[in-house]
């Protein structure tokens, strides 16, 4: 079984490889109900580590997804749209990054506005201005004057899964309070640091104020999809040929969704 699956991704993410712009609007199609395809990336540089996507791989990227006529949409956009309060465009795309590193200023940023691409970056507030590594409050007032939306990625990145309630509490409140004091708005989406979160876990995100929270876990999001386990595609670092895995970790993400993998 697993062979044949291992084929069967093989198969698909070949043929969306060599059909490109003609398998991207399968990513938006395969099922009822709008599906969103939500990236996840943390640091654009040339320095080659694992979580890092190369400058000018993150602009092939986000060149594409223009040129395959995705739309970016905000993680208030994914939340109205799945409760049917509005209509979504027909290739919506959310572009998330996690951590706030600099880079996603200095580099990123960039790269969005000319393809005129809108994005999410789930910040740590304990690291913000603080740390050199890390995005300053000033860099994310202007970036949201650009298209990019800041929401929380908890106040210090902990393994959630280790900590007791009370302590998850703070980490989720106080995040949520101290990016909105600064920012000037509601923040009401989390990304679980190390995607690692559980129901519990979820229900205090509820209960802090979130209206829903990403995961790693491989998948798209749509109607199935639970608010706080929400799925994303990871996009990192690959030393062979980085396009054809950025193709095929899309096309990926529909077989693994056909295989029944998907949802909870
Ligand atoms: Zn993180």
């Amino acid at each position: 079984m697993k062979k044949i699956f291992l084929i069967a991704l093989t198969i698909l993410g070949l043929g969306f490889y060599h059909t490109q712009a003609q398998n991207v609007d399968n990513i938006t199609a395969i099922a009822d109900g709008p599906k969103i395809l939500v990236l996840n990336y943390h640091q654009i540089d040339n320095k080659a580590n694992p979580l890092s996507v190369s400058i000018s791989d993150f602009d092939a990227q986000m060149k594409f997804l223009a040129d395959s006529g995705c739309i970016t949409i905000t993680p208030d956009e994914l939340y109205a749209g799945l409760n049917g309060e509005i209509d979504l465009p027909p290739k919506p795309v959310l572009i998330t990054f996690d951590d706030g590193y600099i880079d996603n200023y200095t580099n990123a940023f960039p790269i969005l506005k000319k393809y005129g691409l809108r994005a999410t970056i789930f910040i740590i507030p304990a690291f913000t201005s603080v740390y050199p590594g890390y995005m300053t409050w000033e860099q994310l007032k202007e970036m949201e004057t650009g298209g990019i939306t800041i929401e929380s990625h908890t106040m210090t990145h902990p393994k959630l899964e280790e900590l007791p309630d009370d302590e998850i509490r703070t980490e989720l409140i106080n995040s949520k309070n101290l990016l909105e004091e600064n920012l000037g708005h509601p923040v009401e989406f989390l990304a679980y640091p190390t995607g690692t979160y559980n129901l519990h876990i979820a229900g205090i995100a509820q209960d802090a104020g979130y209206k829903g929270a990403f995961t790693i876990k491989y998948g798209v999001v749509d109607r199935g999809s639970n608010f706080f386990a929400l799925e994303r595609v990871p996009i990192f670092n690959t030393a062979q040929n980085t396009m054809k895995d950025f193709y095929e970790r899309i096309a990926w993400r529909q077989s693994f969704e056909e295989f029944g993998w998907m949802k909870r």
